[in-house]
């Protein structure tokens, strides 16, 4: 498209199109001619299919017709959406200049456009794009070479909020820090991105990824660039930050200039996340515990719905990023929950607070789309209301004695100025328009003199009523009526029939001017019309003049008071998420869980969140309460581990999630499903339940399995939480309990870590006699005339058996296979009692054993024959001599 050749061809209007296609590659371009937004060739096939609108064509370029496609702008919103949800992203190019500049320039002369924003997922501002409910993160991934291990980083920002942050990563914890903060757009450096070794990575992320210029990432030019935007002369009064942070974070900026062209974000500084303070939890974990979304993608299900009683879109943006990020400090978790107990006590104020709160709308997206330059009335009207629902919230909370989290939020809410409020109250109307261009917002009263252009313009208006009745007397027409179109203006309109009686007179011909005919009626004007038509339109001109200055006003007065704006909006979600958890706590009868610097993990009466609430909704069972204790045994440093068994349907699955569940809601600083709870921090999580088919990638179910595991056990510490359910499952028994018993082993000698491992290898059992801070636990059933019920109790000891065949019978088999099912079982598990594997447990050396011997023979030293293979120079030597010294050698063996 962009050949000389194409260019010559091309009318003056395409030549402009085609040039600023060619500068904005990669995105869809929104060509601005009058009320359309027009899209072209490729793009014009590509938007319509996406968008289901019609294709047509308009002119030819090199003697084929161009296709073509159009929005209306008006509703570009819509469609915008569409396409952004589908992937793609649009260059939005705008006539910069009056249409009549460029009729000046010569007839041929078109009118100067240029591209004002790239929309991508991760820069979007306009309510109708943004979930309320998600933070909308663009995301940097900045890597630094030297050294002798590269340095990562990762830069976060929510142009729609201002939240700007940054951390370093590593490439083991990389994919678990993107998923943890979830971008919607993630930039990286083009060789960063087709980097082999990061491929695992970005087949994950898909689409998010988005290849850049390496430019942007340059490490040289980062700091300059931060300092520019901020408008500082050094980073030094922001902290220290690494390398690989700054130009991460830097690269970030360089995007949000490069979409947003002229306008610029009011973002807060950047503020550094360390991943110490936060629990690690890998991705498999993240998806398999369903935290933010079912493993079918849905929100439904999710831990997230279950525990979200906020009632702002703020506070369910802060939940969410609580939830996934967890944190490991007892006293930041113990603040949190100090503000939840303190309001599920003060139950009348809670419910005052959530009702005012229902009134308060997002604060801080409505400012930075007012900052960008895109905001409407709406945007200082939702700003008039949450100001006003923060006033009333700060005074609601004067005269208590708040716990310090609360404490600093009524502050925030106390020092918005007063007068801003005020203004905003004095000058916007009741019923404020979607555009400013729409007009009206102001109130009356507000500006005394657009008060009088209103009066005149009005006036005018009665004028042209007392018009009509005139005419209808002067010409005797009853139905003649005064009538207003965009095209025409004013006009007269009689019917077709009574058209005669208007121009039969002389003076009638002099007065009423034809305009029109119509298949029924006829219209016309005069000049006393036009007059007050032009009036009219002059005063509604000034009016809507003076509106936009009002407005242009007011949104710098609010611009000019951002930080304390956009901190009140954050105290505001605080005190939402903190009066949704006591909502949630009081209504599902959560405890206060004691958190701590300790190894303790001991729940009483736990429940899972989900499933509880899901049994509850279908009023079926009762979800059964279990307790679950891996604090250190008595004389021991570190933490237990249960070995679970128990049949299938027996609620292992259940059991072991709800521990993992309520480890993230303390940590995160809810009150949990318990009657008590006492947990120790966990510093990572780590789980392999359930089985999450990793088919389409071409891996087997087992394959995956093992790669989680290998995770688990090379990086569980101490202070981790594991839970692993049905290890070697996926392959042939004695396989399988090989390396599930060598994992419980090295759980238990090696990591250390407090665990909960659920097994159908009943043999494992037996482990627990050597393995001092390993016990077994097992789901009750109880055999009822043949019939097993399923207790969903957990309790000390082994299973006897796995129920597998009466299962198998609910389940519907044939009674024919059930019988000799149990057949066959009979006679395995005769042969299996000949040779138990209890004997193991004495013939077997511990892991740490054999672990032992493996390193020792490692570090044994070189053998003789190792030490003269090694003297040996082979360059130097005649095949002769060399088939010697082989002979030499042989006799050494
Ligand atoms: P397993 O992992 O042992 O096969 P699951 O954990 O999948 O068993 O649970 C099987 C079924 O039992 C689930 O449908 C679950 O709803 C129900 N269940 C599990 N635990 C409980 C419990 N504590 N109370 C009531 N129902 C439970």
């Amino acid at each position: 498209l962009a050949s000389d050749e194409s260019r010559q061809s091309a009318t003056p209007m395409m030549e402009q199109y085609i040039e600023i296609k060619a500068n904005n590659p990669g995105s869809l371009l929104f060509y601005r001619m009058g009320d359309f937004y027009e899209l072209f060739f490729e793009d014009a096939v590509d938007a319509s299919r996406a968008l289901g609108i019609t294709l047509t064509k308009r002119g030819q370029h090199m003697g084929l017709d161009i296709p073509m496609c159009g929005v209306p702008v008006h509703a570009a919103d819509d469609y915008l959406q569409k396409l952004i949800s589908l992937g793609f992203r649009v260059a939005v190019c705008e006539q910069i200049e009056d249409p009549a500049e460029a009729k000046k320039r010569g007839s041929k002369s078109v009118v100067r456009r240029d591209v004002i924003r790239l929309v991508t997922p991760g820069t979007i501002t306009e309510e109708k794009l943004l979930s309320p409910s998600e933070s909308n993160y663009l995301m940097a991934l900045a890597r630094i070479k030297g050294g002798s291990e590269p340095a990562y980083a990762i830069a976060w920002i929510d142009i729609s909020t201002g939240v700007f942050r940054l951390a370093e990563t590593a490439r083991e914890r990389m994919l678990a820090d993107i998923l943890r903060i979830d971008p919607k757009e993630l930039i990286l450096a083009d060789q960063l991105f087709h980097d082999p070794d990061l491929r695992p990575v970005m087949d994950v992320l898909g689409r998010t990824a988005v290849p850049q210029p390496q430019v942007l990432f340059d490490s040289a030019t980062a700091e300059n660039r931060l300092a520019r935007y901020f408008d500082v002369s050094t980073l030094d009064g922001f902290g220290t930050f690494t390398r690989a942070e700054i130009a991460a974070a830097a690269a970030a900026v360089a995007y949000v200039e490069k979409t947003q062209i002229d306008a610029r974000p009011p973002l807060g500084r950047p503020e550094r996340e360390s991943s110490a303070s936060t629990l690690f939890i890998d991705p498999a974990t993240r998806a398999n515990l369903e935290l933010a979304r079912t493993l079918s993608g849905s929100r439904d299900g999710s831990l997230l719905k279950a525990i979200d009683r906020t009632v702002t879109g703020g506070g369910a943006r802060l939940l969410a990023e609580r939830l996934m990020s967890p944190l490991t400090d007892p006293d930041a978790i113990n603040m949190r929950l100090d503000s939840v107990a303190w309001l599920m006590d003060a139950t009348t104020l809670t419910d005052d607070l959530r009702d005012d709160l229902k009134h308060a709308p997002d604060m801080t997206r409505a400012l930075s789309r007012l900052a960008l330059g895109r905001g409407g009335p709406r945007d200082l009207g939702a700003l008039r209301q949450g100001l006003q629902a923060s006033r009333m919230i700060a005074a609601r909370l004067e005269r208590e004695i708040l716990p310090p989290e609360l404490l600093d939020a009524q502050n925030a809410l106390q020092e918005l100025p007063v007068d801003l409020a005020a203004e905003l109250e004095a000058v916007l109307g009741e019923e404020l328009p979607l555009l400013k261009r729409d007009g009206g917002f102001v109130r009356a009263g507000a500006i005394a003199e657009l008060d009088e252009v209103r009066a005149l313009r009005d006036q005018s208006r009665q004028v042209i009523a007392g018009l009509q009745l005139d005419y209808i007397e002067e010409t005797g027409i009853k139905s003649l009526k005064i009538k207003y179109n965009n095209v025409l203006g004013y006009f007269i309109e009689v019917t077709a029939g009574n058209a005669g009686a208007m121009t039969d007179t002389n003076e009638g011909r002099a007065r009423f001017i034809h305009r029109q005919t119509m298949a029924n009626a006829m219209r016309f004007t005069t000049t006393e019309l036009a007059e007050l038509e032009t009036k009219i339109a002059n005063a509604a001109d000034r009016a809507l003049t003076m509106e936009l200055d009002a407005f242009d006003k007011l949104t710098a007065l609010v611009v000019s008071h951002a930080e304390a704006i956009k901190a009140a909006a954050r105290a505001l979600s605080v005190i939402d998420v903190s009066a949704g958890l006591a909502t949630l706590a009081g209504e599902q009868g959560y405890c206060r869980p004691m958190v701590d610097d300790s190894n303790a993990f001991a729940i009483v009466a736990g429940r899972h969140p989900v499933v509880e609430q899901a049994l509850r909704r279908q009023s079926a069972e009762p979800f059964v309460a279990n307790d679950c204790d891996l604090s250190p045994p008595k004389g021991a440093k570190d933490g237990a581990i249960w070995l679970l068994t128990g049949p299938n349907m027996g609620g292992k699955s259940t059991f072991l999630r709800q521990a993992a569940l309520i480890a993230i809601m303390a940590q995160m600083g809810s009150f949990v499903p318990a009657g008590s709870a006492r947990i120790g921090v966990v510093d990572r999580l780590f789980s392999r339940v359930g089985a999450s088919d990793d088919l389409a990638r071409g891996r087997s179910t087992f394959m995956v399995e093992m790669v989680e595991t290998a995770a688990i056990l090379n990086q569980a510490t101490e202070r981790s939480l594991v839970i692993l359910d049905e290890i070697g499952r996926g392959t042939a028994t004695f396989d399988g309990l090989s390396i599930a018993w060598a994992a419980v082993e090295h759980l238990h000698e090696v990591n250390r870590c407090r665990g909960l491992f659920a097994t159908h290898f009943h043999e494992l059992t037996v482990l627990s006699e050597k393995l001092g801070r390993l016990s077994n636990a097992t789901m009750k059933v109880r055999e009822w005339k043949g019939e097993v019920i399923f207790l969903h109790e957990a309790g000390p000891g082994a299973a006897d058996r796995s129920y597998g065949i009466q299962v198998a019978r609910l389940a519907g088999l044939p009674a024919a296979v059930v019988a000799r099912a149990k057949d066959v079982l009979a006679r395995l598990e005769d042969t299996a009692r000949k040779s138990p594997a209890s004997q193991l447990i004495d013939d077997l050396p511990l892991f740490k054993v054999a672990a032992k011997q493996v390193e020792e023979s490692r570090h044994a030293g070189p053998s003789k024959v190792e030490e003269a293979l090694a003297s040996l120079d082979l360059d130097d030597m005649t095949p002769r001599e060399a088939l010697e010294a082989l002979y030499a050698l042989k006799k050494e063996l």
